[in-house]
C-alpha cells in the first residue's frame, strides 16, 4: 500500500496557484437572490485599500493566476 501524501507524489503545492482578490464590495446589480437587496440589509460598500492590496504583493511571484474580482458591471465597455 502507497502513502498518497509523500513528498514526490503530493498534489500539494507550498504556495496557492491561484489567487481571487474581490476589489471591491459594491455591485449595481439587484439580483433577487442576493442578500444584499434585503430591505434590512446592513452591509458596508467599499473598495480595496491599497494597503490591503500592496500587502498581496509577496504572494504574486508564485501564482499562476491573479483574478481580480468585483460585481459592477460596466456599460459601454466591450
Ligand atoms: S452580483 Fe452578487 S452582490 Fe451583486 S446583486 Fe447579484 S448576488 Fe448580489
Amino acid at each position: 500500500m502507497s502513502i498518497l501524501l509523500t513528498k514526490e507524489k503530493s498534489a500539494l503545492r507550498p504556495y496557492p496557484a491561484k489567487l481571487f482578490v474581490e476589489t471591491t464590495t459594491r455591485c449595481n446589480l439587484q439580483c433577487p437572490m442576493c442578500l444584499k437587496q434585503r430591505h434590512d440589509a446592513e452591509f458596508l460598500e467599499g473598495d480595496i485599500s491599497s494597503d490591503t492590496f500592496m500587502a498581496l504583493m509577496p504572494a504574486l511571484p508564485t501564482l499562476e493566476a491573479l483574478v481580480l474580482n468585483d460585481n459592477v458591471k460596466y456599460e459601454g465597455i466591450r
